[in-house]
């Protein structure tokens, strides 16, 4: 019988070459009809028998693209036309509510990879080539739905031969929305430090992979952003990028050209190998053998971030240069990537001693991705290119934009049972920081046609972000740092509560106003309460302590010793030592804090590890380096006081003090740094056992250590509990968002709106 049916099909549908696979697949049965992308997905009527038709789904449902990805299919029977005979693709209808998914940016593909590389095609060694299954997505949308006009593609016309492949159904660029070719695209062109062009296309490459032979700092645009490039073999070369950036400590990572040169030079599982290989392409920390990289790309470090070429560019590039190049965010300290030419000019003119350039326009900053594999899954610890803006389905969750946190931020949306969120947004100490979180948020608010009814923030009164939820105009709630950690985790594995959440990390505001970062927090259907905590220490000199972890040492000494403190192992001046222990005694800028990651800077500090950092988390790096390969299940003493609360209720506090002690006293120091993590998952998993529930939560930016993330899953999974970590969102403050986003809508089931 003759039957037409109508088809919303909403998932990842668009920008995905789902459209020509529906047409193949309706013209091979020989169905009619049509096909098209709508703002929510997609939308096909399709005519026929109906047992072709029942196949038309069974196959669509079991066929599809590579990249697609069906959520919802809901089915229509309308009355039969009798004029339609053949199937057809249409033009997208731009009207509905938008919530049709964005795609991320896709490394180049196979298909692509061969016609690069194939001196007789048309698009031989052109950089730019894609097709509907690879190419920039997320960093090239100006609006939805997905079409060329509404990209940064639009001001390239199609040639003839572009438009002929775009047009045809049957052609792997059918509707390809960035297609382009060497008559028609975008282009390449060298630059010198002052903005002057030097070459373009071809001449343009070759002349800066002789620049990157010859020891240079290259400035690349690439998909997302810039990046600066030097030959990661060359010592000299890489310290001067160092020196340039102000950047001299933190791990760098290299792009190597293929996978089996990253192979020689690092240590690779199944699975790092197909987080490596995937379409996002991350960068992947990696145990790093014997190799040639320079020492001082990841200095003292057991693991380098490492990736391959993404982009048809970075293939022409590293397969000319054959070894592999630094590949850092091409940025000022502290400020988000560059993604236009003229701005980075000024921005790495200082920096970079050449530019190679493309007039593509980035719509924006996509940082490269920087993921690990612990525990035998993805750990995500910058979440960016690939992935973002990808959602986390959260059911309830609607109408509520988060702005995150300070540190590595990232800003998210709720939409329909959705939370997006943003790619990595960086620090928003500075202005430029805090300004690309505005400009985030208003360009998500006009690409979803969003219509936020409230906004959630940070319950710390200075950071930029809460400031920006404030101007809002939104009511805003104020979510406790760590409850987002524990809450973020949560939401990321669909988890409801009781659960005991464990949130240790550098630096967050407390709901009583001191520093915490080494909580446990029990959350119920109706509240997040402190269930225990460490022993607060005092922090010579407030926020100069982060960065400097002989005052976090002489900070957790002063608490155990007082005045008589063992001081020899730290770096201080006479007079340092006494301004800051009379600072102490005083009380004057000596905030308390309860936070792990200060106890690690102190431990750091006190084996002489280090003694001030240049970057966020080094010294719990260099602890964890220090313990790397040393087996033991050795650990300090530690004690758990019980500590009655306002209302009555118990609450325990970790007396780490034997465990300092201790430490400060250990002559072997790797073996103390094993000692301390192992003490640490000890900790962890006491307080978990008598928190009485089952499901355990591991969040915050200390689970980034792979040795103690590794060692607390295994010690609760002993234990008899079901640990939880962040997988596919950082446990890190880029986390924070979605927190905030599943702490409002725990807030508001609570207390429904009537
Ligand atoms: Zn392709
Ligand atoms: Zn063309
Ligand atoms: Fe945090």
């Amino acid at each position: 019988m003759l039957e037409r049916w109508r088809l919303s099909v909403g998932g990842q549908v668009q920008g995905v070459g789902f459209r020509p696979f529906v047409y193949r697949l309706a013209v091979e049965l020989g169905l009619a009809g049509w096909v098209i992308n709508a703002a929510n997905g997609a939308v096909i009527e399709a005519q026929g028998e109906s047992d072709q038709l029942e196949r038309f789904i069974r196959r669509l449902c079991a066929e599809l693209p590579l990249h697609a990805r069906i959520d919802r299919l809901d089915r229509q029977i309308v009355p039969p036309q009798t004029d339609s005979q053949a199937f057809a693709i249409h033009d997208s209808d731009g009207g509905g509510a938008i919530t049709a998914l964005m795609l991320p940016d896709l490394a180049v593909c196979s298909d692509c990879l061969r016609e690069l590389r194939d001196p007789n095609d048309r698009r031989h060694c052109y950089p730019f080539i894609n097709c509907t299954h690879c190419g920039a997505r997320y960093s090239i949308i100006e609006a939805l739905p997905y079409d060329r006009p509404k990209t940064t593609m639009r001001a390239f016309e199609m040639c003839a031969a572009c438009r002929a492949e775009y047009d045809n159904p049957l052609d792997r660029r059918f509707h390809a929305q960035p297609i382009a070719c060497p008559d028609c695209g975008p282009q390449l062109a060298l630059w010198d430090a002052a903005g002057q062009m030097l070459a373009q296309r071809d001449d343009a490459l070759r002349m800066a992979e002789e620049a990157i032979r010859q020891g240079m700092i290259v400035a690349l645009k690439g998909m997302g952003g810039f990046q600066l490039l030097v030959d990661a073999r060359d010592d000299a070369a890489v310290k001067r990028l160092r020196d340039r950036k102000h950047r001299p400590d933190k791990p760098l990572a290299v792009m190597f050209p293929t996978l089996d040169d990253l192979e020689r030079a690092c240590e690779v599982s199944q699975l790092e190998r197909d987080l490596l290989l995937s379409s996002a392409a991350p960068i992947v920390l990696l145990r790093q053998k014997l190799n040639n990289i320079a020492p001082s790309v990841a200095p003292g470090l057991p693991y380098l971030g490492a990736f391959l070429p993404y982009t048809p560019l970075h293939h022409l590039l590293l397969d000319d240069l054959g070894f592999p190049v630094v590949a850092t965010s091409g940025n000022r300290s502290g400020e988000p990537i560059c993604i236009d030419e003229r701005e980075a000019l000024s921005a790495l003119g200082g920096i970079a001693d050449i530019f190679l350039v493309h007039d593509r326009p980035i719509a924006r900053p996509v940082d490269d991705s920087v993921a690990m594999v612990a525990v035998d899954g993805m750990v995500m610890l910058r979440r960016a290119r690939g992935y973002a803006p990808e959602p986390v389905e959260l059911a309830g969750a609607d109408s509520v934009i988060a702005f995150g946190a300070q540190q590595k931020n990232t800003v998210a949306f709720a939409h329909r049972g959705r939370v997006f969120i943003s790619q990595h947004l960086g620090e928003m100490d500075s202005a430029a920081g805090s300004a690309l979180c505005r400009r985030t948020i208003a360009e998500w608010t006009r690409l979803y046609d969003l219509h936020p009814e409230q906004a959630v923030c940070d319950l710390h009164p200075d950071y930029r972000t809460t400031r920006l939820a404030e101007a809002s105009g939104l009511p805003v709630l104020r979510v406790q740092h760590h409850s987002a950690h524990v809450l973020a985790v949560m939401a990321e594995h669909g988890l409801s509560a009781p659960a005991l959440g464990i949130a240790w990390d550098g630096t967050g505001y407390g709901a009583d106003g001191t520093i915490w970062g080494g909580e446990w927090l029990h959350v119920t259907e109706t509240a997040v309460t402190r269930f225990a905590h460490l022993r607060p220490f005092p922090l010579p000199g407030g926020d100069k302590a982060a960065y400097e972890p002989r005052r976090c040492a002489l900070g957790a000494l002063y608490a155990i010793y007082g005045h008589n403190l063992p001081i020899d192992r730290l770096d201080f001046t006479t007079s340092e030592r006494d301004l800051l222990l009379s600072a102490l005694e005083r009380g004057i800028n000596a905030p308390l804090t309860s936070s792990v990651g200060r106890l690690f800077d102190a431990a750091a500090a006190l084996l002489g590890l280090i003694q001030r950092c240049t970057f966020e988390g080094q010294a719990a790096m260099l602890l964890e380096a220090a313990a790397d390969g040393v087996e033991t299940e050795e650990r300090y003493p530690f004690r758990v006081t019980p500590v009655t609360n306002s209302n009555g209720t118990t609450r325990y506090m970790i007396e780490w003090t034997d465990m300092i002690a201790a430490l400060g006293a250990e002559p072997d120091v790797r073996l103390a740094a094993a000692k301390f993590h192992n003490t640490l998952i000890a900790i962890l998993t006491v307080i978990a056992q008598r928190g009485g529930e089952r499901k355990i939560i591991l969040s915050g930016g200390c689970f980034q250590n792979r040795r103690l993330l590794e060692g607390a899953v295994k010690a609760l999974r002993a234990a008899g509990l079901t640990p939880y970590w962040a997988s596919r969102i950082p446990p890190n403050d880029g986390g924070i968002a979605l927190g905030q986003i599943a702490a409002a809508v725990r807030e508001r089931e609570r207390m429904p709106c009537v």
